[in-house]
């Protein structure tokens, strides 16, 4: 997705993207606002509006990314999408009062901004009537402004998980229940409210039809995700890791090395020199090399140099992060700075699937 987006900048070491779609937007306020006959003067306007008001969009993503951080949850990402901003939270955190913290930040920072371009409009005179308020025109940009604002923290508060007012649910839920069993609670109010966003976006606004659908395999998702987390609890990588995986030599070329990996049907290998494990590799990382005419080289030039690990003792559901985050789809396991494992992804929807029938027998 990222390869489709376009950086706009960063801030407190966390990177603002937008998305491609984003812009189709831009130019098709551009085009109504052109075409309602007031020319390219209205048209720029509509569309200048749209970019500050997805200006505070940003604040407000910001507002989430820089109270997680505070509770030191890194952010990978913020991306603006045509029906909004989300912030790409490395995990959500655990504790339920910290959690409502993350997600009540987000509005207030456009409770803020409404409230600070009030007393800015009250002040200069630029507040009118509410019974001159039905020309929603460029001449009231600033009062525009406020209103959407007032708008976005009022929406994202309607209880829809995975929305914001669904996590603040969620974490007044996890007060009194497990975590797990409070997700299931707000991803099926979620889903319903998600139900009634598409009916009621059929009849009002087709942006609630595809919002509607969002929250629908979004908290559909979120179930799945914390499924798998009280699934793996309490388990360590070497619970799990794969220890029996074929050994290639460091010193063959890559070109053997394919034909030994296809022969013996894994998708996992141990690179090793003189019995020792010195790194692991994947079938498809060979056969990349392979492609990329680097055959006559031997694996242990390319695979070994590039290994990145985690240790034995790490806990499982942190090392599934890691590893759902990483482009090659394993990891490396080491103790004491040796190599003694693997973990893929594969491997790890087995193990969850396999605790999940060993919890429901136990329960
Ligand atoms: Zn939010």
């Amino acid at each position: 997705m990222k390869q489709w987006s376009l950086y706009a900048g960063s801030f407190a070491g966390i990177k603002v993207f937008i998305h491609w779609s984003f812009w189709i937007i831009i130019a098709w306020i551009f085009m109504l606002h052109f075409q309602m006959g007031h020319g390219w003067a209205e048209g720029v306007n509509g569309a200048v509006f749209v970019l500050a008001l997805f200006g505070c969009v940003v604040l407000h993503e910001f507002g989430h990314a820089l109270t997680a951080k505070s509770y030191g949850v890194p952010t990978r990402n913020i991306t603006l999408y045509p029906i909004g901003g989300i912030a790409s939270l490395e995990k959500m955190p655990d504790k339920p009062g910290q959690e409502l913290a993350v997600a009540l930040a987000g509005p207030a920072v456009n409770v803020v901004i409404a409230g600070g371009l009030y007393l800015w409009l009250k002040s200069s005179g630029g507040l009118m009537p509410l019974s001159e308020m039905d020309h929603m025109g460029g001449g009231n940009f600033w009062f525009n402004l406020m209103a959407a604002n007032v708008i976005l923290a009022g929406f994202n508060l309607i209880p829809a998980f995975p929305m914001d007012g669904g996590r603040v649910l969620r974490a007044l839920l996890a007060y009194r229940m497990d975590k797990l069993k409070a997700t299931n609670i707000a991803a099926r109010i979620g889903q319903l409210l998600a139900i009634v966003f598409v009916f009621l976006g059929f009849f009002t606004n087709f942006w609630l039809v595809f919002i509607g659908f969002f929250i629908y395999l979004g908290a559909g998702g979120e179930v799945a995700y914390e499924r798998q987390k009280a699934s793996l609890k309490g388990l360590l990588v070497r619970d799990v890791m794969l220890t029996k995986l074929p050994v290639l030599s460091a010193d063959a070329a890559i070109s053997e090395a394919v034909k030994d990996a296809i022969a013996s049907q894994e998708r996992l290998f141990f690179v090793g020199i003189d019995g020792q494990i010195q790194g692991v590799t994947s079938f498809n990382e060979l056969l990349e090399a392979h492609k990329n005419s680097a055959s006559e080289r031997s694996i242990g030039e390319i695979i070994i140099p590039h290994v990145e690990g985690v240790s034995e003792h790490t806990d499982l559901n942190t090392a599934v992060r890691k590893l759902m985050g990483n482009p090659k789809k394993y990891i490396a396991v080491t103790h004491g700075g040796q190599v003694t494992g693997a973990i893929s992804q594969k491997h790890i929807e087995d193990v969850i699937s396999i605790q999940d029938q060993i919890n429901k027998k136990a329960s």
